[in-house]
């Protein structure tokens, strides 16, 4: 069975050749990501991996169906970029990870608001141009602030569990509470409260018609001044013009991203010798208090490792007639 892989790098490269031996697929990693005007590069393959940025709106699987394609084999746990009603009406199965590591992404997490608390990302620059200086480097202790957990899946609560570590108080708001963060000693309270009372809120939930834009203007107007927001899960959670002028004004104190709405043709790629184009990420990129990194979370050893092996396993068993991990059955 041949399989293209649109977006892989080479990180995906060797994670999907160590996995593959025991299938023995036939593998065509492609760089380029799938959009309209590369969709004809998957003709003939009966499979498409597609990754977080990849283009699966109708248009893109309307060609994909002509050309032969019946399987989406997403490599990512998110399905929130594909037309699962235009997938379903052309006959495409589309299968997911659900779960790989929480570990990694929460962790990222955390990584994040330690290096902003601490300013580890100005204290590492400093140090390396010879500058021992400690001005502006104050920093706050974790230990009994509250951290505000929005969305208790995989991801939040083991976020949530490294935080109570830390010796800080958990609130979580999640329409499905997750028992686990109550067994940690978190509770549970409505948006409102968990605005209102965090330090840090960190975003753990997926991007639907109820969760777009869930940190807007009003909400950050809701937020305590000076507090830190944390967004691993995907960009369109903010409204991104709404958080520069928050961050002018100092309502938001700290603010470390992974993911950005526009992500899609900026993140992945290296363009140091271009001029950024995206003015609000430009913008971002100047406040010493935050701090971007792209859509990197997932990439650990383990997590790559565990993407490789189910994409696999949920391609293999939708061509023994018994998808697995499937979105659209
Ligand atoms: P999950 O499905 O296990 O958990 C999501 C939780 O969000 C669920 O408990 C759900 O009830 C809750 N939720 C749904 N609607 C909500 C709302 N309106 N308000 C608050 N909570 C709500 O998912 P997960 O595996 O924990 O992943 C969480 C998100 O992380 C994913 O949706 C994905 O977007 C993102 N993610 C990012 C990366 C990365 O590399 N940055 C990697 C993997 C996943």
């Amino acid at each position: 069975m041949r399989i293209i892989l649109f977006s892989s790098q080479n990180h995906d490269r060797e994670s999907f050749l160590a996995a593959n031996p025991q299938h023995g697929f036939e593998l065509h990693f492609q760089q380029a990501p799938l959009r309209l005007d590369t969709a004809a590069l998957a003709m003939g393959f009966e499979v498409v991996c597609a990754f977080v940025n990849d283009d699966l709106s109708r248009p893109v699987l309307e060609q994909l169906a002509a050309g032969g394609t019946r399987l989406i084999a997403l490599r990512s746990a998110g399905y929130n970029h594909v037309d699962l009603a235009a997938a379903r009406a052309l006959g495409l199965a589309v299968v997911r990870v659900p779960a790989y590591s929480p570990y990694a992404v929460a962790e990222h997490a955390v990584g994040l608001v330690l290096a902003l608390c601490r300013h580890l990302h100005r204290a590492y620059n400093r140090t390396r141009e010879g500058d021992f200086s400690l001005h502006g480097l104050t920093g706050f202790d974790l230990f009994g602030k509250t951290v505000g957990v929005i969305g208790t899946g995989q991801i939040g609560v083991v976020f949530a569990r490294i935080m109570a570590g830390f010796g800080c108080r958990v609130l979580a708001y999640d329409p499905y509470p997750n028992p686990e963060v109550e067994a940690i000693g978190g509770q549970f309270v409505d948006l409102d409260r968990l605005l209102g009372e965090s330090d840090i809120i960190s975003l753990h939930c997926p991007l639907n018609d109820a969760t777009r834009h869930l940190v807007n203007a009003n909400s950050l107007q809701r937020m305590k001044r000076g507090s830190m927001l944390i967004n691993s899960s995907r960009g369109a959670l903010v409204d991104t013009p709404a958080l520069i002028e928050a961050l002018k004004s100092g309502q938001l104190g700290y603010l470390g991203l992974d993911v950005y709405e526009e992500e899609a043709d900026i993140f992945f790629a290296d363009r140091s010798d271009l001029p950024l184009q995206d003015d609000v990420l430009a913008r971002l990129l100047t406040f010493p208090n935050v701090i971007i990194t792209a859509h990197q979370a997932f990439l650990t050893n383990e997590a790559l490792a565990a993407i490789a092996e189910t994409t696999l396993n949920n391609i293999a068993a939708w061509r023994k007639g018994a998808p697995v991990n499937q979105v659209n059955g």
